[in-house]
């Protein structure tokens, strides 16, 4: 699947700045949009500093980590 050129949830086109992201002490760099490993939707590093990252995973969506909130919350043993 290719990546597409505007983050599919701001919209906004992938310039260069916009695909870094921390994970844990590190920056990543993605060469293109970042993909959600749960949905494969794409999205910038924008998205990422205003949404939730889950870690274990490179990119979770605003969708995806919104479930990952609610099974943290709602989960437990
Ligand atoms: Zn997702
Ligand atoms: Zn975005």
């Amino acid at each position: 699947m290719e990546p597409p050129a505007v983050c599919q949830t701001c919209r906004r086109p992938a310039t260069q700045n916009r695909l870094d992201y921390r994970r844990g002490d590190a920056i990543v760099h993605n060469p293109n949009l970042l993909l959600c490993d749960v949905c494969e939707r794409f999205a910038c590093a924008d998205c990422l500093r205003v949404y939730a990252i889950v870690s274990d995973y490179d990119f979770v969506c605003h969708e995806c980590a919104r479930e990952f909130d609610r099974a943290r919350l709602h989960g437990g043993h």
